[in-house]
């Protein structure tokens, strides 16, 4: 789950990280209200959207007045913001932070993620800040510090002090900016996230060090444990399309191909799309449909596929164990009713009440082309998507 960043400098507070003067508004009146209460000459405006690369986009500005500052939040607030992560539709900003300008002198970045190969949590630094990570990693991968942290005892005092040498911070101020990537560490491990990016990290020229910018996100399947995150959640900012498919239960992931899957399995989903690949074929989308579907949830599986303009075909791929095939094909008939097939409809089920799930697509009309292999279903939906 991601959250716009000043809900997160107010979690970065909680952990005492010290965080630069910032209010959000919702209005260019606010916006100046704020403004003026924050004080100083220059303010920052920033379009709060669960995307990075906004300062390219004109998401990030700098304002010299109280004018700019209404100009600039009346242009932002009810846009919406296209930038190198949202893809072309944009976000909705419904809120800007407005910050105290600050002198940088110095600008780093700062990454807190999982390290899936080493099975440890990472800190990756760089003095190349400000700008995309993923550049430098690309052209200079020695300008990056990779620092491996023991889940046990966490980072230690002594590898934030040797990150903040490396990293160039003048050496007066290396003990606070080892104090703050200690206090973002337990951010990071309390909190259970799976990224915090700090994308500045800053020195500023009176010595203070501050996360310009902040990105969390937590680990969806440890939020059971923060209920307080809840009410941080932010519907508007999500694909429309995994929205609806959340709310209805299902496993959905929107994907960039023209073959639709409905399957029952994470892993047989996961088969079904290499299978797919395997013959040429590009999947629309991966739904886990669960172990326990109902009729319902079939429903509204097929009427986010068929709700889809690029998908061309649909492939159901049911291993009936929990599930049954018969609930599966009720499923199936009544979305067909409900919902106008458009498009071929590949269907392949095994197992539990297989029989008695194909006599009742059968006996439903519907011009379902009936495949018996994993194999054989794909290669049909494959030519389906071709015609
Ligand atoms: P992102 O583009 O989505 O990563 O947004 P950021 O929050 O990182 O803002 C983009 C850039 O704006 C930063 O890298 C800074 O260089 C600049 N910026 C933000 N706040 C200030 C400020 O108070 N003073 C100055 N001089 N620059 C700022
Ligand atoms: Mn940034």
């Amino acid at each position: 789950m991601k959250i716009h960043e000043y809900q997160a400098r107010r979690i970065l507070q909680n952990f005492d990280v010290p965080v630069p003067v910032a209010e959000v508004a919702s209005s260019a009146e606010e916006a100046e209200q704020i403004a003026k209460e924050i004080g100083g000459r220059v303010w920052a405006v920033k379009a709060q959207v669960h995307a990075g690369g906004r300062g390219k986009a004109g998401g990030v500005k700098l304002a010299r007045s109280l004018g700019d500052i209404s100009a600039l939040a009346s242009s932002l607030i009810g846009s919406r913001l296209v930038t190198k992560q949202t893809g072309a539709h944009g976000a909705p900003v419904s809120k800007v932070l407005i910050q105290e300008g600050l002198n940088i002198a110095q600008e780093f970045y700062v990454g807190l993620l999982i390290d899936r190969q080493a099975q440890k949590p990472i800190l990756i630094a760089s003095a190349e800040g400000g700008v995309e990570i993923e550049r430098v990693a690309a052209e200079s991968p020695e300008k990056i510090i990779n620092t491996y942290i023991d889940p046990e005892s966490g980072l230690s005092r002594e590898q934030a002090l040797e990150v903040a040498t490396k990293l160039g911070v003048e050496p007066a101020v290396c003990p606070e900016c080892a104090d703050v990537l200690v206090k973002l560490w337990n951010t990071f491990n309390s909190m259970d996230c799976s990224l915090l990016e700090i994308n500045p990290l800053i020195v500023t020229a009176e010595h203070k060090v501050y996360p310009l910018d902040v990105k969390m996100t937590f680990d969806d399947n440890a939020l059971m444990r923060h209920p307080e995150l809840e009410s941080l959640h932010d519907p508007e900012q999500e694909d429309p399309t995994e929205l609806t498919a959340h709310q209805a239960g299902l496993q959905y992931i929107q994907l960039d191909g023209n073959i639709a899957c409905l399957v029952n399995g994470a892993g047989l989903a996961m088969a079904t799309m290499d299978t797919i690949k395997l013959f040429g074929g590009e999947p629309a989308n991966f739904l886990d449909i669960g172990g326990g579907a109902s009729v319902e949830k079939v429903t509204a599986a097929f009427e986010i596929m068929l709700s889809r303009p690029e998908v061309k075909v649909i492939l159901v791929n049911i291993f009936g164990g929990i599930m049954k095939c018969d609930i599966i094909a009720e499923g199936i008939v009544q979305a067909c009713h409900k919902v106008k097939l458009t498009v071929p409809l590949v269907v392949r089920m095994k197992g539990t009440h297989e029989e008695l799930g194909k006599q009742i697509l059968k006996d439903s009309g519907l011009p379902i082309l009936s495949a018996e292999s994993l194999g054989e279903a794909a290669k049909l939906a494959v030519e389906k998507s071709r015609e």
